[in-house]
C-alpha cells in the first residue's frame, strides 16, 4: 500500500480517533514511557481503532520530543520511545493499515521560553522525525500545532528527515470568535498555505475550541485556498471542567465529519474524546455512501 496514492486518489481515508484520552481510560495520562512499559495498553487501542474501521494509525509518540515539559520532567529515552511507538503500531497494522508517525507541539511559547529558540525547536523534533522514519512509516502527521511558526519548524525537520515521505500537518484554532485563528493570530487559510508551500502533503485542523459547524467552515475556507487533501479530526465535544469529559454521541460525532466532507475533507479522524465507538460511526457512514464524493 501506498499512502501517497490513497491520497492522491481523492478519496475519504479514515484516520483513528485520540490516543491521549484512550489511555486516561487504562489511567496513562502524559506519559512518556507507555510504550516502553505499557506497550499492551498502546497496541489494544490502536486494534480498537483498526477494528472499527480505521485505515491509518497514529503511533503513540506526540509528546515524544526534548522539549515538552512531560518528556524533560520523565527524562525519557526519546529516541528508544520513539522507536517502539512505531514498532507497536506497525505489528498491530500489519498490512491492515498505514501507519502515521504522530508529532505534536512541544507545548511551549515561542517570546516566553528562553528554550525556544528557532535552532532548539528545529533539533528537536528532526531527531524525533529521524527515530519515527528510521524505524518506517507511512507518512508523519504533525497535530495540534497552535503556532504557525512551530508547525513550520516541525515540517521542515520532517522534510529533512526523509524528503520523500508524505507530511500531514494539522493546526489547533481556538479563537473562532475572531475568524478562525490560532492562539499566535494566524488564519487558518494562512495557515494552510504557508504549509503548503513548504511541502506539506496534507493540511486541516485537529483539537480545535471548535463547534463541528465551525470545524466543517474551516475546513471550507482552507480547501478554498490549497489544493492538497484537508485534514479534518474534531474532538468528540469539549472538555467540561478540569477532568476533560466529552459527551458527543458518535452519532452526532459522525454527522460533524460528514459535513466536514461535504465542506472538502479527504483525511479524517477524530481528536479529543473520539474513540473506535466514533471511528466506527464514521466508518459506516462512509460506507453507506452517503459521504463519499
Ligand atoms: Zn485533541
Amino acid at each position: 500500500m501506498d499512502l501517497r496514492k490513497t491520497l492522491d486518489s481523492g478519496r475519504v481515508l479514515l484516520l483513528d480517533g485520540a490516543m491521549g484520552t484512550e489511555l486516561e481510560k487504562v489511567h496513562l495520562r502524559g506519559d512518556c514511557f507507555a510504550n516502553i512499559a505499557r506497550q499492551v495498553d498502546v497496541a489494544k487501542i490502536h486494534l480498537h481503532s483498526l477494528a472499527a474501521g480505521s485505515e491509518a494509525i497514529t503511533t503513540n509518540t506526540f509528546p515524544l520530543n526534548a522539549l515538552t515539559p512531560e518528556a524533560v520532567r520523565q527524562q525519557v529515552d526519546l529516541d528508544r520511545a520513539n522507536r517502539l511507538g512505531v514498532a507497536i503500531a506497525r505489528t498491530v497494522a500489519g498490512d491492515r493499515g498505514f501507519v502515521l508517525g504522530g508529532m505534536g507541539p512541544t507545548g511551549r511559547v515561542f517570546g516566553m521560553d528562553p528554550a525556544m529558540t528557532e535552532a532548539n525547536v528545529h533539533a528537536a523534533f528532526l531527531a524525533q522525525a529521524r527515530s519515527l522514519t528510521a524505524e518506517g512509516v507511512d507518512a508523519l502527521i504533525i497535530e495540534t500545532m497552535t503556532s504557525l511558526e512551530e508547525a513550520l519548524l516541525a515540517l521542515r525537520a520532517c522534510k529533512e528527515a526523509k524528503p520523500e515521505l508524505p507530511v500531514l500537518v494539522s493546526m489547533s484554532y481556538y479563537t473562532p470568535d475572531k475568524g478562525i485563528r490560532t492562539l499566535m493570530g494566524e488564519t487558518a487559510v494562512e495557515c494552510a498555505q504557508a504549509l503548503q508551500e513548504k511541502g506539506a502533503s496534507a493540511v486541516g485542523t485537529n483539537c480545535s475550541a471548535f463547534t463541528m459547524p465551525q470545524m466543517a467552515d474551516a475546513v471550507g475556507a482552507m480547501r478554498r485556498f490549497t489544493n492538497i487533501p484537508t485534514i479534518a479530526q474534531p474532538n468528540a465535544g469539549q472538555p467540561h471542567g478540569e477532568e476533560s469529559t466529552y459527551d458527543m454521541t458518535p452519532a452526532v460525532f459522525a454527522d460533524g465529519v460528514g459535513e466536514c466532507i461535504k465542506r472538502g475533507a479527504t483525511i479524517v479522524g477524530g481528536c479529543c474524546g473520539a474513540g473506535p465507538e466514533h471511528i466506527r460511526a464514521v466508518a459506516t457512514k462512509l460506507r453507506s455512501g452517503r459521504e463519499v464524493r
